[in-house]
């Protein structure tokens, strides 16, 4: 392994966070659905055990783990409900990896420490009303004025903003490029003037999470503020696309460890539920249903890993990680549906586990780039490798 921690240490967090997920997290899970709310005891149990920090440089106060063992954590926490991941998760990876990535010495000493403590919650705000899959078109400007830009827009469904301490804000610099060229990355402190987070979206699933909308209107930051400094003017896409490289293979092995949980889930109801005078999972059709399940449990577990192995090693991984976030996702959805049929009606009712996992499980394919974007990715790259 190229980078992380010790590998005893590391196993030492493994097996405390899988201690966490199911000692402390399962058993919260219906009230975090039923409030809405992460309980603030298991925030601050959260903070101290320093998930916040998980990806963040030791320098900087995080534990700087490697990506593959950001990738076995994360698949780890994921046993528990997605709530709790989310809560991290902007902290752990698109909200903070920007500035881990292309930040300024000054910049990372400012906002790290912060970030991997948990005191501060770095948000990503790049989606808007009009540009969701297609972020190159971005129309959020910011506009030159003496030694500062003015920033200008609103952006969507922006996880942990009513949370935020700082945002990382995807803005269009030059007016005259239409495309991904004239976009620069903001660090952005959430108290400054002109910024407004609007009421939390209801959703499908996911209780607990917040996302909201972020208007900006004539935010006024320094060109210090740019990710990186003035030269990187005009390169903020870059930036987002090595922020959402790297996660892709952490929603895989979001999707990983929820596809365990389910399978989990749906075997033990297996066992338990008596038709025809024996467990269901006598019935060789449940059989295959739950065959089905761990095989492509099993691929999407190894695809993770490799695709880890390939980032660690190279720095990027870009088809591999485009394909890791598609495969796994889709798969988290195929698990969840044959878990809650093997639940017959039961999978439908909200007493059950599996009526809720089934919908947290499916926004997995839509943010972070939607299945169809990692489709395109994939593809194209394929193409062009072959042609070159
Ligand atoms: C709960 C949640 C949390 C989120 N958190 C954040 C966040 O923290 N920060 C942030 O910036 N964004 C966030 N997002 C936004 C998310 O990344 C976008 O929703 C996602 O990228 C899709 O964009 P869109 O919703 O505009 O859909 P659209 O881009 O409008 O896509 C609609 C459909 O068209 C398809 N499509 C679009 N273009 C093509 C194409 N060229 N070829 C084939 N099919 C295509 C898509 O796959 C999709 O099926 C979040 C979204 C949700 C739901």
């Amino acid at each position: 392994m190229a980078s992380g921690v010790d590998s005893d240490v590391f196993e030492q967090l493994v097996a405390t966070v899988e201690r966490f997920a199911r000692e402390r997290l399962i058993p919260a899970e219906r009230q975090v659905e039923e409030e809405d709310d992460i309980p603030e005891e298991i925030v601050a149990e959260m903070k101290e055990m320093g998930l916040f920090g998980l990806s963040t440089p030791e320098e900087y106060g995080g534990i700087g783990l490697s990506v593959p063992q950001e990738a076995r954590l994360i698949e780890t926490l994921c046993y528990a409900s997605l709530t709790f991941r989310s809560l991290i998760g902007t902290n752990v990876g698109i909200g903070s990896q920007g500035i881990v990535m292309d930040g300024t010495p000054e910049q990372k000493e400012q906002w790290l420490p912060g970030v991997a403590s948990g005191d501060v919650v770095a948000s990503f705000a790049l989606t808007e009303p009009d540009n969701g899959s297609d972020a190159g078109g971005i129309r959020t400007s910011a506009k030159r004025d003496g030694g500062d830009f003015v920033i200008n827009g609103t952006k969507r469904y922006i996880t942990n903003a009513v949370r935020a301490g700082v945002f990382t804000v995807f803005a269009r610099t030059d007016a005259d490029k239409p495309g991904a060229d004239g976009v620069s990355a903001f660090i952005v402190p959430a108290d400054t003037p002109g910024i407004t987070v609007a009421k939390p979206d209801r959703k499908l699933g996911q209780k607990g999470t917040k996302t909201s909308d972020v208007i900006f209107e004539n935010v006024r930051v320094p060109e210090s503020a740019i990710i990186g400094g003035p030269k990187n003017l005009h390169k903020g896409f870059r930036t987002a696309m090595k922020v959402l490289d790297r996660g892709r293979i952490h929603v895989g092995a979001m999707a990983v460890g929820q596809s365990q949980r389910m399978l989990d889930i749906a075997t033990d109801y297996a066992l338990e539920r008596k038709q025809f005078g024996k467990p269901i999972g006598e019935h060789q059709l449940v059989q295959g249903l739950i065959a089905d399940c761990q095989a492509e449990l099993h691929a999407a577990r190894a695809l993770v890993r490799a695709s880890a192995d390939t980032f660690d090693r190279e720095g990027k991984a870009i088809i591999e990680a485009s394909c890791t976030k598609y495969f796994c996702t889709e798969a988290a959805g195929r698990i969840a549906d044959r878990a809650l049929q093997i639940h017959g009606g039961a999978g439908y009712m909200a007493e059950y586990d599996i009526e809720r996992l089934y919908r947290d499980i499916r926004l997995l394919r839509i943010y972070e780039g939607t299945s169809q974007i990692q489709q395109l990715v994939i593809a194209r790259r394929t193409l062009a490798q072959r042609a070159a």
